[in-house]
């Protein structure tokens, strides 16, 4: 399926005739089938693919614009040498890029051996490119030291399916929740996370009336919108929750005793450890009512069939892999695993993460499911491999290969498809090893990440559509993914960098005297083309599959050819199989050593950095409905900035009045390891004492909102998986002395990276694309404690385009206001609000609108919004796909719309990708709105 289909339809209007070539989205795990319509040159279009059992035709708002991230300026086409002091940086062939890559490294092996060089690399990757860097480091260079942004999402849900259940794979299928009557989500904001998943739970709800669905999570997100039973538990409790759970189903009998003796062991220790669990003990522990508990366990307990659905808010944690164990006790003493609609069910962040362990790609594993710390395992991998042997030291997983790396221990580091500067706890942590590393290798399909501005040498990946791969989404699923257009430029597919690079690091090492291995090969060089004789993709997946042979994973009776006849596959797909298994564990055999499950028993332990007097309140943060990670490739599409311009901090209105401070007002949260300054929400659906900040926004759109600044190292001691979901954090209001603000529309890409230096040097900016079906541009909004200088100004108007014959200024040098409105063909297309930002709203919906100003020209420099303007001011967008704002939403309600169905009959808001229905939901449950 992955293969180019010609059908020769059209793309879209004003398009050429298009191909259509199937792949899978590149975001989050849920792995929807897309349809890449392109002409062979350029990517023209995308749709759902109706045939892919992910999504059968669906995609949320992010995987729907995916065509609108390929093709841009600042796509990386060629390697770039990068100059530390100057920051200038030069361009090079590839053969020169890859000898001084190969030198780099060489030298640094000679001299501190190979456990001195470490890869970080991503969930992002496809398998192919997961098992060349795996083997590259593991089997050619001897260090174990890879890992993977993966270690940041879904880590613990690894470590919690081998303690408890023997490998790490997921038991369940999407079509559980179909089949469920019960569906625990605990720590997942699918709604936002996972939307289609999302859009099957609203299904199976509106399919089946006697499903009932528990929410257990600190923040009432839109998931929320679809609980029977929300349980708002505060941060990091959700073991005691798990304990108490299990604690009441023990009491009330609503444990399978026969599943338990045949299937299990440990039962006797956990059940003495759940003792202690009274409801009422872990009613005040996690800050529920004994009631609502009670109902959980009822509800899990009573159920034909019960489905446990996780993410990030139980694997973000210092104690996430008891968190996995603790959960999947629940299934394990229920007997709900192994049978349709029943499971415990780990969401996978990114596209390819199960991909990425099932190839071995982290510090402890190796390809086929096996772990470093086994010596059969090394040594079946070392022979399969026809090397010496595999390095038995796990090496390390990332929050202590970047403190390696601060240390000098770590010396050279290539990072592949992340940012880690954005996307790992205690930012400046990572920053001062980058810093101090001798040789940083960036390779990624983008030029301008955070991360970029630490590299010395930026290598040009290709991207989605661009080249084949296969990838594995959170249901076990293997999709072909087809490659649609050429690679921009030099660029090339991740594997064929790290072959490309294992042929020059052999010569290098043979250069540096580094003595050769010699009792196969004779030479690094000879080593290193018989390891690497790898010419396609294919080839790669080829040796790969091999290694899956007679494992729980394996997949020997896949191909390229059967996947494209076939479709997507589940594993495990042994030779001779005609389809995948649906649900593992059916036989009620598990792959441990007595063939029975493992009931794991933590004790409940707090959170790793708790709150004090000094830092009195608790942040989570996580993901946004339209953003994706450090928004690379979400930050080029205007209609992804509709729902959230900007990272907000949401607050409970209590604290915020306590702290004095207003909605939309702007603040300074600080933890331990430094600060933010950004805009406040106050939301009454934010859980009093918690806050939230979203994960995305890095340099490039929010300089001084990196949530990353605040958030501590403490990491899983299983897992090694980051303390996300908790952060002892103080907020204080801000009032700054000068505040700006600057949009126009677009000429062309080079303004709004000129709107993107402006920002930088800034105690606040935001900077967001603005626009709607026919304009589009930016918005900059700045504040300081001083007015920028005159000569300053005049540059940036200069960079900015906004000037010329075009030009009205004001000026009230008194008041500090500098204005300047730039009017083109009687529309406005540019204002500059510096000292006095009141008519912001208004002056951008002029702008969208298009306009003819002339009416409103007098009121152009007015401080405020004259009354009689106001019904200007731009209301909150919540259907991305067609712009329909909340206003409108709120008026179909009023005129009597009683179903997320009726609104969208009426204004088509969340019709088509379903994204912001739990959204619609809310406002629904609101008190009922007035139309304006
Ligand atoms: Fe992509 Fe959205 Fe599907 Fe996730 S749910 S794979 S982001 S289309």
């Amino acid at each position: 399926m992955g293969g180019d289909m010609s059908t020769g339809i059209q793309a879209g209007a004003g398009t050429a005739a298009a191909r259509e070539t199937r792949s899978v989205c590149p975001y989050c795990g849920t792995g929807c089938g897309v349809l890449i319509q392109h002409d062979g040159q350029r990517i023209l279009g995308v749709r759902g693919d109706p045939d892919h059992p992910a999504n059968f035709g669906r995609l949320c708002a992010k995987g729907r614009t995916l065509h609108q991230t390929v093709h841009g300026a600042d796509r990386a086409t060629r390697p770039l040498w990068r100059d530390r002091d100057s920051g200038g940086s030069s361009p090079l062939p590839w053969s020169e890029a890859l000898q001084r890559a190969a030198e780099g490294f060489a030298g640094i092996i000679r001299a501190h051996g190979p456990q001195a060089v470490a890869f970080y690399v991503s969930g992002q990757l496809p398998t192919e490119d997961y098992y060349v860097a795996n083997k590259l480091a593991k089997g050619f260079i001897g260090t174990n030291h890879i890992d993977t942004n993966s270690r940041l999402c879904m880590a613990s849900a690894v470590s919690g399916y081998k303690s408890s259940l023997g490998m790490d794979s997921v038991p369940c299928a999407y079509e559980d929740i179909d089949l469920a009557d019960c569906i625990f989500l605990i720590g997942s904001n699918t709604a936002y996370a996972h939307p289609i998943v999302f859009r099957r739970i609203e299904d199976a709800k509106a399919s089946n009336p006697d499903l009932r669905i528990i929410v257990a999570d600190p923040r009432r997100t839109p998931t929320a919108s679809i609980a029977d039973l929300y349980l708002p538990l505060k941060p990091g409790t959700d073991v005691a929750l798990l304990h108490g759970i299990l604690h009441i189903l023990i009491w009330e009998g609503w444990i399978d005793r026969a599943f338990i003796d045949a299937h299990t062991e440990g039962w006797e220790a956990l059940k003495a450890l759940v003792q202690d669990y009274s409801p009422q003990t872990v009613a005040e522990a996690c800050a529920i009512t004994v009631a609502d508990l009670r109902r959980a366990a009822e509800l899990f307990g009573t159920a034909r069939a019960a489905l446990s659905l996780w993410c990030q808010g139980l694997n973000q944690s210092a104690h996430g892999t008891d968190k996995n164990t603790a959960l999947i006790n629940l299934h394990l003493a229920t007997g709900q695993i192994g049978k349709p609609g029943a499971g415990p069910f780990s969401l996978t962040g990114q596209p390819n993460a199960m991909g990425g362990r099932e190839v071995g790609g982290m510090p402890a594993l190796l390809p086929g499911h096996r772990d470093v710390l086994n010596p059969a395992h090394r040594e079946e991998i070392a022979s399969f491999w026809g090397v010496e042997g595999i390095s038995p030291e796990p090496g390390l997983t990332a929050v202590p290969l970047f403190q390696a790396m601060e240390r000098g221990e770590i010396k050279a580091v290539w990072i592949v498809c992340t940012n880690p500067v954005l996307s790992m706890p205690d930012q400046a942590q990572v920053i001062r090893a980058l810093a101090r590393a001798e040789l940083v290798i960036l390779q990624d399909a983008y030029l301008e990440t955070e991360t970029g501005a630490y590299a010395d040498l930026l290598l040009p990946a290709a991207s989605w559509g661009e080249r084949e791969a296969v990838v594995t989404n959170s249901e076990r699923r293997i999709s072909h993914l087809g490659q649609a257009i050429p690679a921009p430029g030099a660029a090339l597919p991740d594997w064929e960098i790290f072959r490309d690079f294992a042929h020059a690091l052999g010569a290098a090492l043979d250069e540096s005297g580094r003595p050769a291995p010699a009792s196969m090969d004779g030479s690094w060089t000879a080593r290193a083309q018989r390891l690497f004789a790898f010419s396609t993709a294919e080839s790669v997946f080829n040796e790969y599959r091999e290694t899956t042979r007679g494992r729980d994973l394996d997949i020997t009776g896949l191909s390229f050819a059967r996947l494209d006849r076939d479709g997507p596959q589940q594993w495990p797909f042994p030779e001779g199989a005609q389809k995948g298994r649906a649900r593992l564990y059916g036989d009620g055999v598990f792959p441990t050593p007595s063939g029975r499950a493992r009931f794991r028993a933590p004790a409940y332990a707090p959170v790793a950095e708790d709150i004090d007097a000094r830092y009195p309140l608790r942040l989570i943060t996580g993901r946004l409905r339209d953003q994706w990670h450090s928004m690379s490739r979400t930050g080029k599409v205007t209609a992804l900035f509709q729902h959230s311009e900007e990272p907000l901090l949401e607050i409970h209105p209590r604290d915020a009045q306590r702290l004095g401070l207003k909605d939309g007002q702007l603040c300074r949260v600080s933890s331990r390891r430094g600060k933010v300054v950004v805009r406040a929400q106050v939301l009454a659906t934010a859980t009093p004492g918690v806050l939230f900040l979203p994960m995305h926004f890095g340099a490039r759109f929010a300089p001084a909102g990196e949530c990353n600044r605040l958030t501590l190292p403490a990491i899983d001691p299983v897992s090694g998986e980051p303390e996300f979901k908790h952060t002892a954090v103080r907020v204080e209001p801000l009032a700054f002395a000068w505040t700006g603000a600057i949009l126009a529309l677009l000429d062309g890409e080079a303004q709004f990276l000129a709107a993107r230096a402006v920002a930088q040097g800034f105690p606040y900016a935001s900077l967001a694309r603005i626009g709607g079906a026919m304009q589009n541009g930016f918005l900059l909004r700045l504040a300081a404690e001083e007015a920028p200088p005159a000569w300053a100004v005049q540059e940036w108007d200069r960079a900015l385009g906004i000037g010329g014959a075009d030009a009205l200024d004001y000026q009230d040098l008194r008041r500090g206001v500098s204005k300047r409105i730039c009017v083109r063909e009687g529309r406005l297309v540019a204002a500059r609000l510096f000292g006095e930002t009141e008519t912001l709203d208004w002056l951008r919906a002029l702008l969208l609108a298009g306009t003819d100003i002339q009416p409103y020209r007098h009121a152009l420099f007015a401080p405020t919004v004259p009354q009689q303007l106001s019904a200007w001011v731009p209301p909150h967008t919540v259907c991305t796909c067609l712009g329909v704002s909340e206003t409108v939403i709120c008026a179909a309600i009023a005129q009597g719309a009683k179903s997320v169905e009726a609104v969208a009959q009426v204004c088509g808001a969340g019709s088509e990708c379903g994204s912001c229905r739990p959204e619609i939901s809310a406002l629904l449950r609101a008190p009922v709105q007035e139309a304006s």
